[in-house]
């Protein structure tokens, strides 16, 4: 951990507008209390704020330390689940729903972004490397699904050669460029979002742990120092919830991933490696996924845990995953390697919803939150002052519960991840 709160990253390290926000201390009252400073947080503190509400927010660490300050940055279109696999799960039609929210969700960090001017590094494209030939024909498919049922035009399936073009790897035998996909630097954004809402009135306190909150209407939320008294809560807290909210944690299972920074490459090898600054990922199970920075290092995302903590040496554990994708990368220094903490659900879609009438959560964007975890935070600003029709259908969505709840959901999610990755490997 770095003197400035957040674990040594690159994103830290290249934070624009990082400013300290106050302890609580005393007995305070607000209309809303929102808790967490992610992008669910920040996005439904900043939602209620322009809707004139009176909002405290209240973040345990700093703004953005948890995933939505640490992630790869990519934000793909459509849900975690592609849209051949949510056809089958819903019908078409609540598909092109949800798809159509995703889209939604796009614009409105295109939107925060221009409108908040935010200094985040906003780039387009996203490329998704199929690594398997069980999955060849799949990119050309969802090319067609999308273009023929969604009105989305901006998917290209790429042979492996168009793909070896683009990305200098072996790995990959087919590729789907989509033009209209977007990336940031989150830490970023994170911070342009807590800068937005603070001016719109937001009372943002960082290093305020809530402890308990009471379940009565109004709910007193309590931290080591102070409370706040307040009719609504948003618990906006996912792969950090720890034991805040059982109910809440028996959804969610908390994974660990991992993500290095490369020394500067130069722009001529960077552009060589890569033919532009978009996201790339691949069809793994554990995901590879990876850009350029502005800086031309790459940035590269890969392995995860399901325990505790952190390998002792991220570097070392990230560095075979670049490796095994660009061995030409094997003399380059790792300048940065840190690791962060999502949500997934057991079917890998969004967990939003109330628990009480007065609590709102939203939660388990399993890896695709970026944009799915800001328009949750609207989206349950919306549900908070009186308008739920996009919440209700978010809310409406399967979930359920890891076997064994908090308790021994480890041992069988370990099991079933470890069976996902060998089979990728086969
Ligand atoms: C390494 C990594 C790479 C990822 N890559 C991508 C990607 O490329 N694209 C993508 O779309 N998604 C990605 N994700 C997922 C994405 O980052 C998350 O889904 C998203 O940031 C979730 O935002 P959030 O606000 O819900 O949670 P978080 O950002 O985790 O925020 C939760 C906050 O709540 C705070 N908190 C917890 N408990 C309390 C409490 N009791 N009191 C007060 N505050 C509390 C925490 O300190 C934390 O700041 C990645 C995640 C990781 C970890």
């Amino acid at each position: 951990m770095s003197n400035s709160g957040y674990p040594e990253s690159y994103y830290a390290a290249t934070a624009v507008g990082m400013r300290d926000y106050p302890i609580l201390e005393g007995a305070r009252t607000a209309d809303v209390c929102v808790v967490g400073g992610g992008f669910t947080g920040l996005s439904a503190a900043l939602n209620l704020a322009e809707r004139g509400l009176d909002v405290v927010l209240l973040e345990a660490e700093r703004i953005g330390f948890g995933a939505s300050g640490r992630c790869g940055g990519l934000i793909g279109s459509g849900q975690r689940i592609d849209v051949t696999d949510a056809e089958k799960m819903f019908g078409l039609e609540r598909s092109r729903v949800l798809w159509d929210f995703a889209e939604l969700a796009k614009q409105e960090i295109r939107d925060r972004v221009a409108k908040h001017e935010i200094p985040c590094d906003l780039q387009r494209g996203e490329l998704l490397g199929i690594h398997k030939k069980a999955y060849l024909g799949h990119a050309r498919e969802v090319a067609d699904v999308l273009a023929e049922r969604y009105d989305y035009p901006f998917c290209t399936a790429l042979t492996k050669e168009e793909t070896r073009a683009r990305v200098s790897t072996d790995d990959f035998l087919e590729g789907l460029y989509d033009s209209e996909a977007l990336a940031i630097h989150p830490l970023n954004f994170a911070l342009g979002l807590a800068r937005a809402a603070a001016e719109r009135g937001v009372h943002i306190y960082e290093n305020s742990r809530v402890l308990e909150y009471s379940q009565s209407d109004p709910a007193t939320v309590s931290t080591a120092k102070g409370s706040v008294k307040t009719p609504f809560v948003v618990l906006a807290c996912n792969g950090y919830l720890g034991k805040l909210e059982p109910r809440l944690a028996s959804k969610i299972m908390p994974i660990n991933n991992f993500m290095i920074a490369t020394e500067p490459l130069g722009e001529s090898r960077a552009r060589q490696l890569i033919d532009g600054r978009y996201g790339i990922h691949d069809t793994r199970f554990v995901v590879d996924y990876f850009r350029l920075t502005e800086d031309y290092r790459l940035l590269f995302g890969g392995g995860e845990n399901y325990r505790a903590g952190f390998p002792r040496d991220i570097a070392r554990f990230v560095r075979p995953y670049m490796l095994k994708l660009f061995p030409q990368l094997n003399d380059v220094a790792i300048d940065y390697a840190w690791g962060g903490t999502l949500a997934v659900t057991v079917n890998r879609l969004p967990h939003i919803g109330r628990l009480e009438p007065n609590v709102f959560f939203g939660q388990g964007y399993s890896g695709h939150g970026i944009a799915t975890a800001t328009f949750a935070g609207n989206v349950i600003a919306e549900a908070v002052t009186g308008t739920a029709s996009k919440f209700d259908v978010l809310a409406e969505l399967p979930t359920h519960t890891f076997p064994g709840g908090t308790l021994l959901r480890y041992p069988g999610m370990v099991l079933g991840m470890l069976y996902y990755t060998i089979r990728d490997r086969i």
